[in-house]
Protein backbone atom coordinates (compact mmCIF):
# COMPACT_ATOMS: atom_id res chain seq x y z
CA UNK A 1 0.00 0.00 0.00
CA UNK A 2 1.27 3.39 -0.87
CA UNK A 3 1.82 5.85 1.74
CA UNK A 4 0.56 9.54 1.08
CA UNK A 5 3.37 12.30 1.88
CA UNK A 6 3.88 15.76 1.78
CA UNK A 7 7.31 17.73 2.56
CA UNK A 8 7.56 21.52 3.95
CA UNK A 9 10.89 23.01 2.92
CA UNK A 10 11.15 20.31 -0.25
CA UNK A 11 14.16 22.39 -1.42
CA UNK A 12 16.40 22.64 1.76
CA UNK A 13 19.13 20.52 3.08
CA UNK A 14 16.82 17.98 5.12
CA UNK A 15 13.69 18.38 2.41
CA UNK A 16 16.22 17.58 -0.81
CA UNK A 17 17.55 14.47 1.29
CA UNK A 18 13.38 13.44 2.29
CA UNK A 19 13.27 13.30 -1.09
CA UNK A 20 15.79 11.35 -2.52
CA UNK A 21 14.93 8.66 -0.05
CA UNK A 22 11.02 8.96 -1.23
CA UNK A 23 13.06 9.07 -4.83
CA UNK A 24 14.79 5.73 -4.01
CA UNK A 25 11.42 3.90 -3.42
CA UNK A 26 8.77 5.67 -5.12
CA UNK A 27 6.45 3.35 -5.80
CA UNK A 28 5.79 2.64 -1.57
CA UNK A 29 4.96 6.62 -1.65
CA UNK A 30 2.25 8.95 -3.06
CA UNK A 31 3.45 12.82 -3.45
CA UNK A 32 0.83 14.54 -2.48
CA UNK A 33 2.47 18.16 -1.71
CA UNK A 34 5.96 19.72 -1.72
CA UNK A 35 7.02 23.46 -0.45
CA UNK A 36 10.02 25.64 -1.06
CA UNK A 37 10.89 29.40 -1.14
CA UNK A 38 12.90 30.77 -3.50
CA UNK A 39 14.52 28.25 -5.67
CA UNK A 40 11.61 27.70 -7.93
CA UNK A 41 13.63 25.85 -10.38
CA UNK A 42 14.38 22.95 -7.89
CA UNK A 43 10.84 23.05 -6.47
CA UNK A 44 9.36 22.42 -10.53
CA UNK A 45 11.65 19.56 -11.02
CA UNK A 46 11.25 18.01 -7.66
CA UNK A 47 7.46 17.92 -7.98
CA UNK A 48 7.74 16.54 -11.80
CA UNK A 49 10.17 13.97 -10.56
CA UNK A 50 7.39 12.87 -7.92
CA UNK A 51 4.65 13.81 -9.64
CA UNK A 52 2.82 15.71 -6.83
CA UNK A 53 -0.50 17.27 -6.97
CA UNK A 54 0.64 20.80 -5.92
CA UNK A 55 4.19 22.79 -5.40
CA UNK A 56 3.62 25.98 -3.11
CA UNK A 57 6.27 28.56 -2.99
CA UNK A 58 6.59 30.87 0.51
CA UNK A 59 6.55 33.80 -1.52
CA UNK A 60 4.22 35.22 -3.88
CA UNK A 61 6.62 36.98 -6.25
CA UNK A 62 7.71 33.41 -7.19
CA UNK A 63 4.42 32.48 -8.34
CA UNK A 64 4.51 33.14 -11.31
CA UNK A 65 7.93 31.39 -12.13
CA UNK A 66 6.58 28.43 -10.35
CA UNK A 67 3.17 28.60 -12.71
CA UNK A 68 5.95 28.77 -15.85
CA UNK A 69 7.97 25.42 -14.91
CA UNK A 70 4.98 23.52 -14.14
CA UNK A 71 3.07 24.56 -17.44
CA UNK A 72 1.51 21.63 -19.17
CA UNK A 73 2.18 19.24 -16.34
CA UNK A 74 -1.37 19.36 -14.52
CA UNK A 75 0.60 20.02 -11.04
CA UNK A 76 -1.06 22.66 -9.16
CA UNK A 77 1.35 26.23 -8.31
CA UNK A 78 0.55 28.17 -5.30
CA UNK A 79 2.03 30.48 -2.94
CA UNK A 80 2.06 32.27 0.53
CA UNK A 81 1.37 31.41 3.98
CA UNK A 82 -2.56 30.79 3.47
CA UNK A 83 -0.81 28.73 0.74
CA UNK A 84 1.05 26.47 3.02
CA UNK A 85 -1.54 26.38 5.48
CA UNK A 86 -3.93 24.96 3.07
CA UNK A 87 -1.16 22.35 1.74
CA UNK A 88 -0.89 21.42 5.26
CA UNK A 89 -4.85 19.94 5.22
CA UNK A 90 -4.68 17.69 2.01
CA UNK A 91 -4.75 14.45 3.42
CA UNK A 92 -1.76 13.12 4.19
CA UNK A 93 -0.25 10.26 6.51
CA UNK A 94 2.98 11.39 7.07
CA UNK A 95 3.90 15.35 6.70
CA UNK A 96 7.82 16.63 7.19
CA UNK A 97 8.27 19.87 8.65
CA UNK A 98 11.58 20.99 7.40
CA UNK A 99 11.24 24.82 6.75
CA UNK A 100 13.90 26.59 8.09
CA UNK A 101 12.66 28.93 11.11
CA UNK A 102 9.85 30.46 12.93
CA UNK A 103 7.64 30.30 9.58
CA UNK A 104 7.74 26.49 10.08
CA UNK A 105 5.54 27.27 12.95
CA UNK A 106 1.87 27.81 11.08
CA UNK A 107 1.77 24.94 8.70
CA UNK A 108 3.39 22.39 11.03
CA UNK A 109 0.52 23.46 13.42
CA UNK A 110 -2.14 22.77 11.13
CA UNK A 111 -0.68 19.51 9.97
CA UNK A 112 -0.78 18.19 13.33
CA UNK A 113 -4.40 20.03 13.75
CA UNK A 114 -5.55 17.08 11.22
CA UNK A 115 -3.93 13.94 13.31
CA UNK A 116 -1.05 13.11 10.84
CA UNK A 117 2.37 12.01 12.07
CA UNK A 118 4.90 14.89 11.79
CA UNK A 119 8.60 14.29 11.23
CA UNK A 120 9.48 17.55 12.94
CA UNK A 121 12.88 19.10 11.50
CA UNK A 122 11.86 22.44 12.48
CA UNK A 123 13.02 22.29 15.86
CA UNK A 124 11.73 26.40 15.98
CA UNK A 125 8.35 24.88 16.08
CA UNK A 126 9.36 23.39 19.78
CA UNK A 127 11.68 26.20 21.03
CA UNK A 128 8.46 28.86 20.42
CA UNK A 129 5.40 27.08 20.95
CA UNK A 130 6.39 23.51 21.78
CA UNK A 131 3.41 23.04 24.53
CA UNK A 132 1.00 24.36 21.62
CA UNK A 133 2.24 21.84 19.58
CA UNK A 134 1.84 18.91 22.02
CA UNK A 135 -1.82 19.94 23.10
CA UNK A 136 -2.28 20.20 19.22
CA UNK A 137 -1.30 16.85 18.70
CA UNK A 138 -2.88 15.53 21.95
CA UNK A 139 -6.34 16.57 20.93
CA UNK A 140 -6.63 15.25 17.22
CA UNK A 141 -4.14 12.45 17.88
CA UNK A 142 -1.52 13.36 15.93
CA UNK A 143 2.36 11.78 16.23
CA UNK A 144 4.85 14.08 16.16
CA UNK A 145 8.61 12.42 15.68
CA UNK A 146 12.08 13.93 16.14
CA UNK A 147 14.37 14.30 12.88
CA UNK A 148 17.30 15.87 14.34
CA UNK A 149 20.15 13.13 14.72
CA UNK A 150 20.05 13.89 18.43
CA UNK A 151 16.50 13.76 18.90
CA UNK A 152 15.87 10.92 16.75
CA UNK A 153 19.18 9.14 18.99
CA UNK A 154 17.31 10.01 22.12
CA UNK A 155 13.98 8.83 20.76
CA UNK A 156 15.65 5.34 19.32
CA UNK A 157 17.44 5.30 23.04
CA UNK A 158 14.11 5.09 24.65
CA UNK A 159 12.19 2.65 22.60
CA UNK A 160 11.01 -0.09 25.41
CA UNK A 161 12.12 2.08 27.94
CA UNK A 162 10.74 3.44 31.45
CA UNK A 163 11.04 7.43 31.05
CA UNK A 164 10.62 6.98 35.25
CA UNK A 165 14.40 5.69 34.91
CA UNK A 166 16.02 7.82 33.19
CA UNK A 167 18.56 10.02 35.02
CA UNK A 168 20.20 12.04 32.30
CA UNK A 169 20.06 12.84 28.52
CA UNK A 170 23.21 13.65 26.61
CA UNK A 171 23.31 15.41 23.51
CA UNK A 172 26.30 15.74 21.15
CA UNK A 173 27.52 18.69 19.47
CA UNK A 174 30.38 19.10 17.01
CA UNK A 175 31.81 22.00 18.44
CA UNK A 176 31.20 23.64 14.58
CA UNK A 177 33.37 25.52 12.60
CA UNK A 178 35.32 27.83 15.16
CA UNK A 179 36.07 24.62 18.27
CA UNK A 180 39.62 24.98 17.81
CA UNK A 181 39.98 28.64 17.32
CA UNK A 182 41.73 30.71 19.65
CA UNK A 183 38.28 32.93 22.10
CA UNK A 184 40.08 36.28 21.06
CA UNK A 185 39.83 35.41 17.70
CA UNK A 186 36.17 34.67 17.35
CA UNK A 187 34.76 38.33 16.41
CA UNK A 188 36.70 38.48 13.66
CA UNK A 189 35.58 35.10 12.19
CA UNK A 190 33.75 36.04 8.48
CA UNK A 191 30.95 34.72 6.91
CA UNK A 192 32.28 32.19 4.74
CA UNK A 193 34.19 30.67 7.47
CA UNK A 194 31.37 30.46 9.59
CA UNK A 195 29.53 28.45 6.91
CA UNK A 196 31.47 25.27 6.17
CA UNK A 197 30.79 22.58 8.88
CA UNK A 198 33.99 20.43 9.93
CA UNK A 199 31.42 17.34 9.53
CA UNK A 200 28.01 17.35 8.22
CA UNK A 201 26.73 19.20 5.06
CA UNK A 202 23.88 21.18 6.27
CA UNK A 203 21.89 24.71 5.10
CA UNK A 204 23.50 27.98 5.62
CA UNK A 205 22.04 29.36 8.41
CA UNK A 206 21.87 25.94 10.53
CA UNK A 207 25.62 25.84 9.66
CA UNK A 208 26.63 29.12 10.84
CA UNK A 209 24.29 28.37 14.30
CA UNK A 210 26.25 25.61 14.71
CA UNK A 211 29.53 27.33 15.09
CA UNK A 212 27.48 29.62 17.20
CA UNK A 213 26.08 26.80 19.43
CA UNK A 214 22.83 28.62 18.87
CA UNK A 215 21.52 25.36 17.26
CA UNK A 216 22.66 23.21 20.42
CA UNK A 217 21.03 25.88 22.37
CA UNK A 218 18.05 25.48 20.26
CA UNK A 219 18.10 21.37 20.76
CA UNK A 220 18.76 21.80 24.86
CA UNK A 221 15.38 23.17 24.69
CA UNK A 222 13.34 20.80 22.27
CA UNK A 223 14.70 18.07 24.63
CA UNK A 224 13.59 19.31 26.99
CA UNK A 225 10.07 19.98 24.86
CA UNK A 226 10.10 17.13 22.89
CA UNK A 227 10.88 13.99 25.73
CA UNK A 228 9.64 16.52 28.95
CA UNK A 229 13.07 15.93 30.68
CA UNK A 230 13.93 18.53 32.94
CA UNK A 231 16.64 20.64 31.68
CA UNK A 232 19.28 19.74 34.73
CA UNK A 233 19.01 16.43 33.69
CA UNK A 234 20.06 17.66 29.85
CA UNK A 235 23.75 17.78 29.48
CA UNK A 236 25.86 18.91 26.31
CA UNK A 237 29.34 17.20 25.64
CA UNK A 238 31.28 18.60 22.47
CA UNK A 239 32.56 15.14 20.50
CA UNK A 240 34.38 16.27 17.28
CA UNK A 241 33.93 13.40 15.39
CA UNK A 242 30.00 13.51 15.54
CA UNK A 243 29.38 10.11 15.11
CA UNK A 244 27.37 9.72 18.85
CA UNK A 245 24.33 11.63 18.04
CA UNK A 246 22.93 11.44 21.51
CA UNK A 247 23.51 9.17 25.15
CA UNK A 248 20.29 8.09 27.20
CA UNK A 249 21.33 6.82 30.92
CA UNK A 250 18.95 5.15 33.25
CA UNK A 251 19.17 4.70 36.79
CA UNK A 252 21.41 1.43 36.78
CA UNK A 253 24.48 3.55 35.83
CA UNK A 254 23.66 1.81 31.88
CA UNK A 255 23.89 4.35 28.93
CA UNK A 256 22.75 3.83 25.52
CA UNK A 257 24.28 5.78 22.95
CA UNK A 258 23.36 6.01 18.92
CA UNK A 259 26.29 5.93 16.94
CA UNK A 260 25.68 6.46 12.72
CA UNK A 261 27.48 8.40 10.26
CA UNK A 262 27.43 11.95 9.31
CA UNK A 263 23.94 11.25 6.93
CA UNK A 264 20.64 13.05 7.75
CA UNK A 265 19.48 10.56 5.78
CA UNK A 266 19.27 7.86 8.89
CA UNK A 267 17.04 10.30 10.98
CA UNK A 268 14.75 11.40 8.37
CA UNK A 269 14.76 7.54 7.42
CA UNK A 270 14.32 6.07 10.67
CA UNK A 271 10.79 8.87 11.21
CA UNK A 272 9.95 7.85 7.38
CA UNK A 273 9.55 4.29 8.12
CA UNK A 274 8.32 4.31 11.44
CA UNK A 275 7.64 2.27 13.47
CA UNK A 276 9.49 -0.42 11.34
CA UNK A 277 12.93 -0.02 10.11
CA UNK A 278 13.78 -0.11 6.48
CA UNK A 279 17.01 -0.37 4.56
CA UNK A 280 18.84 2.75 4.34
CA UNK A 281 21.79 4.27 1.50
CA UNK A 282 23.90 5.27 4.69
CA UNK A 283 27.50 4.63 5.24
CA UNK A 284 28.11 1.22 7.69
CA UNK A 285 30.57 2.22 10.26
CA UNK A 286 34.45 0.84 10.77
CA UNK A 287 35.39 0.77 14.29
CA UNK A 288 38.85 -0.10 13.39
CA UNK A 289 39.06 2.70 10.63
CA UNK A 290 37.57 5.11 13.31
CA UNK A 291 40.34 3.90 16.21
CA UNK A 292 39.14 6.44 18.83
CA UNK A 293 36.25 8.66 19.75
CA UNK A 294 37.10 11.83 21.80
CA UNK A 295 35.14 14.11 24.10
CA UNK A 296 35.13 17.75 25.48
CA UNK A 297 33.46 20.17 27.91
CA UNK A 298 31.96 23.39 25.82
CA UNK A 299 33.48 26.39 27.27
CA UNK A 300 31.16 29.26 28.52
CA UNK A 301 32.80 31.94 26.91
CA UNK A 302 33.12 30.19 23.41
CA UNK A 303 29.31 28.88 23.63
CA UNK A 304 27.30 31.51 25.11
CA UNK A 305 23.67 31.16 23.43
CA UNK A 306 23.87 27.47 25.56
CA UNK A 307 23.63 29.42 29.05
CA UNK A 308 20.85 31.55 26.97
CA UNK A 309 19.36 28.19 26.42
CA UNK A 310 18.55 27.67 30.08
CA UNK A 311 17.69 30.69 30.60
CA UNK A 312 14.99 29.89 28.47
CA UNK A 313 14.07 26.60 29.97
CA UNK A 314 13.97 27.80 33.14
CA UNK A 315 11.24 30.95 32.64
CA UNK A 316 9.57 29.06 29.78
CA UNK A 317 6.08 30.65 28.22
CA UNK A 318 7.18 32.73 25.38
CA UNK A 319 11.01 33.07 26.25
CA UNK A 320 11.68 30.55 23.81
CA UNK A 321 9.84 32.60 20.88
CA UNK A 322 11.48 35.57 22.18
CA UNK A 323 14.76 33.83 22.34
CA UNK A 324 14.45 31.86 18.61
CA UNK A 325 13.40 35.32 16.98
CA UNK A 326 16.33 37.31 18.75
CA UNK A 327 18.92 34.81 17.29
CA UNK A 328 17.31 34.67 13.67
CA UNK A 329 17.44 38.49 13.60
CA UNK A 330 20.93 38.63 14.76
CA UNK A 331 21.94 35.36 11.94
CA UNK A 332 20.50 38.00 9.50
CA UNK A 333 22.44 40.79 10.88
CA UNK A 334 25.52 38.53 10.59
CA UNK A 335 24.68 37.35 7.18
CA UNK A 336 24.24 40.86 5.79
CA UNK A 337 27.54 41.99 7.79
CA UNK A 338 26.02 43.99 9.59
CA UNK A 339 27.37 42.67 12.88
CA UNK A 340 30.41 40.61 13.07
CA UNK A 341 30.31 37.14 14.40
CA UNK A 342 30.20 37.04 18.28
CA UNK A 343 28.22 40.26 17.75
CA UNK A 344 24.96 37.35 17.36
CA UNK A 345 25.44 36.30 21.21
CA UNK A 346 25.43 39.85 22.76
CA UNK A 347 22.34 40.90 20.35
CA UNK A 348 20.36 38.52 22.14
CA UNK A 349 21.79 38.62 25.51
CA UNK A 350 20.74 42.43 24.82
CA UNK A 351 16.86 41.19 23.81
CA UNK A 352 16.94 39.12 26.86
CA UNK A 353 17.55 41.52 29.11
CA UNK A 354 15.70 44.14 27.97
CA UNK A 355 12.37 41.91 27.74
CA UNK A 356 13.25 39.62 30.70
CA UNK A 357 11.23 41.78 32.87
CA UNK A 358 7.76 41.43 30.78
CA UNK A 359 6.14 38.30 32.01
CA UNK A 360 7.14 36.18 29.46
CA UNK A 361 6.99 32.74 31.79
CA UNK A 362 3.44 33.51 32.67
CA UNK A 363 2.06 33.89 28.92
CA UNK A 364 -0.29 31.62 27.32
CA UNK A 365 0.88 30.47 24.90
CA UNK A 366 -0.95 31.03 21.53
CA UNK A 367 -0.49 31.43 17.68
CA UNK A 368 -1.30 35.28 17.98
CA UNK A 369 1.12 35.78 21.42
CA UNK A 370 3.88 34.01 19.76
CA UNK A 371 3.95 36.16 16.68
CA UNK A 372 3.49 39.13 18.95
CA UNK A 373 6.60 37.66 21.24
CA UNK A 374 8.50 36.90 17.92
CA UNK A 375 8.03 40.61 16.40
CA UNK A 376 8.51 42.70 19.45
CA UNK A 377 12.05 39.87 19.78
CA UNK A 378 12.56 41.05 16.26
CA UNK A 379 12.53 44.82 16.78
CA UNK A 380 14.15 44.56 19.90
CA UNK A 381 17.11 42.93 18.31
CA UNK A 382 17.57 45.49 14.91
CA UNK A 383 17.63 48.13 17.61
CA UNK A 384 20.47 46.53 19.22
CA UNK A 385 22.25 45.81 16.33
CA UNK A 386 22.39 49.64 15.50
CA UNK A 387 23.71 50.28 18.81
CA UNK A 388 26.26 47.83 17.87
CA UNK A 389 27.10 49.32 14.31
CA UNK A 390 27.64 53.09 15.92
P1 LIG B 1 17.61 25.02 4.38
O1 LIG B 1 17.92 26.45 4.55
O2 LIG B 1 18.54 24.15 3.62
O3 LIG B 1 16.14 24.84 3.73
C1 LIG B 1 15.04 25.54 4.26
C2 LIG B 1 13.78 25.26 3.48
O4 LIG B 1 12.77 26.17 3.91
C3 LIG B 1 13.94 25.50 1.98
O5 LIG B 1 13.01 24.68 1.31
C4 LIG B 1 13.55 26.98 1.84
O6 LIG B 1 13.16 27.31 0.51
C5 LIG B 1 12.39 27.03 2.80
N1 LIG B 1 12.16 28.36 3.34
C6 LIG B 1 13.08 29.30 3.65
N2 LIG B 1 12.47 30.37 4.20
C7 LIG B 1 11.14 30.11 4.22
C8 LIG B 1 9.99 30.84 4.65
N3 LIG B 1 10.08 32.06 5.18
N4 LIG B 1 8.77 30.25 4.53
C9 LIG B 1 8.67 29.01 4.00
N5 LIG B 1 9.72 28.28 3.55
C10 LIG B 1 10.94 28.83 3.67
O7 LIG B 1 17.39 24.45 5.86
P2 LIG B 1 17.72 23.00 6.43
O8 LIG B 1 17.14 21.96 5.55
O9 LIG B 1 19.13 22.96 6.82
O10 LIG B 1 16.89 23.03 7.80
C11 LIG B 1 15.47 22.92 7.82
C12 LIG B 1 15.04 22.71 9.26
O11 LIG B 1 15.57 21.47 9.72
C13 LIG B 1 15.57 23.77 10.23
O12 LIG B 1 14.63 23.99 11.23
C14 LIG B 1 16.81 23.12 10.81
O13 LIG B 1 17.11 23.61 12.11
C15 LIG B 1 16.37 21.66 10.86
N6 LIG B 1 17.45 20.70 10.83
C16 LIG B 1 18.34 20.69 9.79
C17 LIG B 1 19.37 19.76 9.74
C18 LIG B 1 20.29 19.68 8.56
O14 LIG B 1 21.10 18.76 8.51
N7 LIG B 1 20.22 20.57 7.61
C19 LIG B 1 19.57 18.81 10.83
C20 LIG B 1 18.54 18.84 11.82
C21 LIG B 1 17.52 19.77 11.83
P3 LIG B 1 14.22 27.83 -0.63
O15 LIG B 1 15.52 27.17 -0.34
O16 LIG B 1 13.56 27.36 -1.88
O17 LIG B 1 14.26 29.31 -0.50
Amino acid sequence: MTRKVTIFGATGSIGCNTVDLIQRNQDAFDVVALSGGRNVAKLAEQAKALNAQIAVTAYDACLEPLREALHGTGIEAAAGETALCEMATRPSDWIMSAIVGAAGLPPGLKALEQGTTLALANKESLVTAGSLLKETAAKSGATILPVDSEHSAVFQGLVGEDMAAVERVIITASGGAFRDWPIEKLASATLAEASSHPNWDMGQRITIDSATMFNKALELIETHEFFGISPEKIEVIIHPESLIHALVGFRDGALMAHVGPHDMRHAIGYALNWPERAHLPVERLDFAEIAQLTFRAPHEMRYPALAQARWVMEEGGLAGAVFNAAKERALDGFIEGRIGFTDMASVVADVIEIMSGEGLGLAAIALDTVRDADHAARARADEAMTRRQR
